[in-house]
């Protein structure tokens, strides 16, 4: 249930965006997740489609999703880097004792396109 929530929050944000840029239609959403997140876009892109599916806002979007590397120390060495990595090895001395930034957001809205199609012919 952990990713249905993680979903409310992505659709609640874009819903937001949306109504704050005046558009009645979502046609995008640009989601970033990070490499240590324990769930798939795939589950991300079913409870989408679950919660949003039946609403007109959000007819027709995209999810695209793009990996943004986080930053982690290793606990053998301190050394300090960022990866991509889900599973990342220090660079320095190769442990695999790294801890990844805590307070990095595993799934962030990044922004919405909007569909302008509808305000166009409102205007016309
Ligand atoms: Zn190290």
């Amino acid at each position: 249930m952990h990713e249905l929530g993680i979903t409310q929050g992505i659709i609640d944000r874009a819903r937001e965006a949306a109504h704050g840029a005046g558009s009645e239609r979502v046609s995008d959403l640009y989601i970033i997740i990070a490499p240590a997140a324990d769930f798939t876009q795939e589950s991300i892109e079913m409870y989408f489609e679950m919660l949003a599916g039946e609403d007109p806002l959000f007819a027709g979007a995209k999810l695209h999703f793009e990996e943004r590397p986080v930053a982690a120390l290793c606990l053998a060495c301190g050394e300090e880097f960022v990866t991509d990595a889900r599973q990342p090895a220090c660079p320095m001395c190769r442990s695999f004792e790294v801890r990844l930034d805590p307070t990095a957001p595993m799934v962030q809205l990044r922004e919405i396109g909007v569909d302008d199609d509808t305000a166009a012919e409102d205007e016309a």
